[in-house]
């Protein structure tokens, strides 16, 4: 250690051994437990107590170098002294003197070294500014480095909830609203809509609070005294979100979970509904069947996705060929911005209504509700399902599908499964189709356009629209629709998914390969659904998302497992991810899309949702190709302290060369 200190310095200001004078004062003066003050337990053979960063560097090196263990020791308030105590020969690193606090007025921000307690940070800032604050414990003499690494909390829990609780009616319960952690409903309420559960038994910081609006006021409530108190949100609509972005933070935050903001109001006269953000898909599409045998609406399969998230990122389903993304069909929405205020589309604006259409929840403000147009369906259409295995020409089929998929009549959707479902069975292909229209029609259309396949009368099924929103959500027949309004989800199980957009047929040599690798897993899927029709006459810049004339189809890759545990989780990404390179030569380049509501984090991120434009700039065109750009220019204008933030949304833009406050 006294080889790394500069020439002209004492080395018993850093380096203290068992015989300096300063030995006992220092190893007792910041323990805040004395219980182990008169123990046997090993003392430190020396302290150091470095007044640079490089004496801490040394004492590491040198620690490493002789074998002796260290303890860090910030404020001396682990409640069990493991910052200073220790079973074997050890050196205490006592960072006492490391306590600068530097304040910056101009970005909000400071640095402060981890030697500091947090009185010296409170009392730094309250030095500079009447109107900050920093959310941490209330016990002054805590040292900031510890008590940041764990998370830290303090008055910011009390303030928020009541800041909360003062914004509610005054006969109104406040716990049917707001549900802090030791509240019987929390679990529950965390778990219930978590489509993917890999996260449920992990360490990641829990919400301080979930809070379940029964009004947009409380809604507004939530926005502003997270704000006031230093706390970021989650918002959760139907919390399918890939990778439980909705429900899940590095830091500490308030779950906003619009379960209870659910309304479906349908307007024949117009042919609109107004359809909250809470509701599922399944309880939309519900809605719709009640007032209309003839009106549907072109979103997602799954009926217990959140219109929330799914509107936000696009949506498309088995019409969208015919009448473009869900996103395509909004035609007006209510949004709590940053300052708690409601806007409509006209108060909003053109740009922020263009951004919330497709450039992915969580970035712009909260949408409580969207307006939609509702679509005019055939009474009657039908629905086939074939699946083929290898010796049937599975590759052939899937090859020659390429070619004619997004060509056919925008009224036929087929889209392509390959799938394996257990460890004893092959992997393989399956047809699947809605036509809009009945079967007389479709046969001669695919006798026609894909003879291979060799549709038969019987393989056709014809049912009304809502009764193939069921058999497309695997709901046996003969069940009756109030299943839809069921918000548990089918699915749940652990997952990985990526996404992927094709342009050019693969050859058959590359769908051999998907074949093999598919075959290595129990359970994994590789969906192609094909695009065309409405979605190529649809302009790349009229929405965020970009993906339209010239993809032939999108892939969803997505591989599942049983167990939840970090080996089996690894394991499955792995493949996951190795297949995902192995398409590289066969989907788009520069940038290799990705659909936004498919959530995937290998793109790239932003740690804590804070990061620099520029840096997300590595994964943001990847969703949204040339409207990036625009995207961050609406959120600065919007959103420009990037209050709504999560690890993939969208940050203000900074032009090339400057920097991100
Ligand atoms: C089983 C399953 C099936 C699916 N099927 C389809 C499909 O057929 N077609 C398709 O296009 N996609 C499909 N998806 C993807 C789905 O569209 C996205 O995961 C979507 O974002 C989920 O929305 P959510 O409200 O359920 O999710 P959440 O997890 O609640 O939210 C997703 C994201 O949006 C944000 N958000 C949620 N609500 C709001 C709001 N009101 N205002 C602002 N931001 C908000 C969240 O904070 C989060 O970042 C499927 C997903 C799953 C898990």
């Amino acid at each position: 250690m006294s080889a790394q200190l500069t020439p002209h310095m004492d080395p018993f200001t850093v380096i203290h051994s068992s015989k300096s004078s300063s030995y006992s004062y220092l190893l007792e003066s910041s323990q805040q437990n004395p219980r182990w003050v008169n123990s046997t337990a090993t003392k430190p053979l020396f302290i150091i107590t470095p007044l640079h960063e490089s004496q801490v560097q040394a004492a590491v090196l040198c620690s490493r170098a002789h074998g002796l263990q260290i303890r860090v020791r910030s404020g001396g308030h682990d409640y069990e002294g493991l910052s200073y105590l220790c079973g074997t020969l050890f050196v205490l690193i006592d960072l006492v003197n490391l306590r600068l606090v530097e304040i910056n007025m101009t970005d909000e921000t400071a640095w402060v070294q981890s030697g500091a307690t947090l009185g010296e940070l409170y009392y730094g800032i309250a030095k500079e500014s009447q109107v900050h604050g920093f959310p941490a414990g209330l016990c002054p003499s805590v040292g900031v480095g510890g008590h940041l690494s764990g998370g830290g909390f303090g008055t910011a829990r009390g303030d928020f909830a009541q800041c909360m609780s003062a914004q509610l009616t005054p006969h109104m319960d406040p716990f049917t609203v707001i549900h802090s952690s030791k509240s019987s409903s929390y679990s529950y309420l965390l778990e219930s809509s978590q489509q993917n559960p890999r996260w449920v038994n992990s360490t990641a910081t829990k919400p301080l609070f979930i809070i379940t609006p029964l009004h947009e006021s409380q809604v507004q409530a939530a926005v502003l005294c997270s704000r006031a108190h230093g706390l970021q949100i989650r918002v959760r609509s139907g919390g399918h979100d890939y990778e439980g972005l909705s429900y899940l933070c590095g830091t500490l935050f308030v779950l906003i979970d619009l379960v209870n903001l659910r309304l479906v109001e349908i307007n024949m006269t117009d042919e609109t509904a107004w359809v909250q953000s809470g509701a599922t898909l399944g309880e939309l599409y519900y809605g719709i069947a009640k007032e209309s045998q003839v009106h549907g609406f072109p979103a997602g399969l799954c009926p217990s996705v959140g219109v929330g998230g799914h509107l936000s990122g696009g949506g498309f389903g088995t019409m969208l060929r015919k009448y473009g993304l869900a996103a395509d069909n909004v035609v007006d929405a209510y949004l709590i911005d940053v300052n708690g205020r409601v806007h409509d589309r006209k108060s909003m604006g053109e740009d922020l209504f263009w951004a919330i259409r497709g450039g992915g929840g969580a970035s712009f403000g909260i949408v409580l509700a969207w307006k939609i147009k509702l679509v005019r369906v055939p009474p009657t259409m039908t629905v086939f399902t074939i699946p083929k295995w290898l010796d049937q020409g599975a590759i052939e089929l899937v090859h020659r599908w390429q070619f004619i998929a997004d060509k056919l009549p925008e009224e036929l959707f087929i889209r392509v499964i390959i799938q394996k479902v257990s460890d004893g069975k092959a992997a393989q292909s399956i047809f699947n189709s809605l036509f809009l229209g009945k079967a007389e029609s479709l046969i001669p259309l695919m006798d026609q356009n894909f003879p291979e396949l060799g549709l038969k009368a019987t393989d056709c099924t014809e049912m009304s629209w809502i009764q193939s929103v069921m058999y497309f959500a695997g709901y046996q027949k003969g069940e009756g629709l109030e299943v839809l309004l069921d918000r548990t989800t089918q699915y749940k199980s652990n997952f990985k998914a990526k996404s992927d957009y094709v342009k050019e047929p693969i050859p058959e040599t590359g769908l051999k390969g998907i074949w093999d690798r598919i075959s290595e897993e129990k359970i994994a899927f590789v969906i192609m659904d094909p695009y065309g029709g409405r979605m190529s006459e649809i302009s790349e810049s009229e929405l965020p998302f970009p993906n339209r004339k010239g993809n032939l189809y999108n892939i969803q890759y997505l591989v599942k497992w049983e167990q939840n545990d970090a080996r089996e989780t690894n394991k499955h990404v792995h493949w996951i991810r190795m297949l995902y390179r192995y398409m590289t030569p066969y989907v788009s380049k520069s940038p290799r899309s990705a659909y936004v509501n498919y959530r995937d984090l290998d793109l790239g991120m932003s740690a804590s949702g804070n990061g620099s434009y520029l840096r997300a700039s590595i994964w943001g065109p990847k969703y949204f190709k040339n409207n990036w750009k625009r995207l961050g220019m609406v959120k600065q204008v919007a959103d420009p302290e990037n209050f709504f933030r999560n690890e993939q949304s969208i940050p203000p833009y900074v032009a090339a060369g400057q920097r991100y406050k």
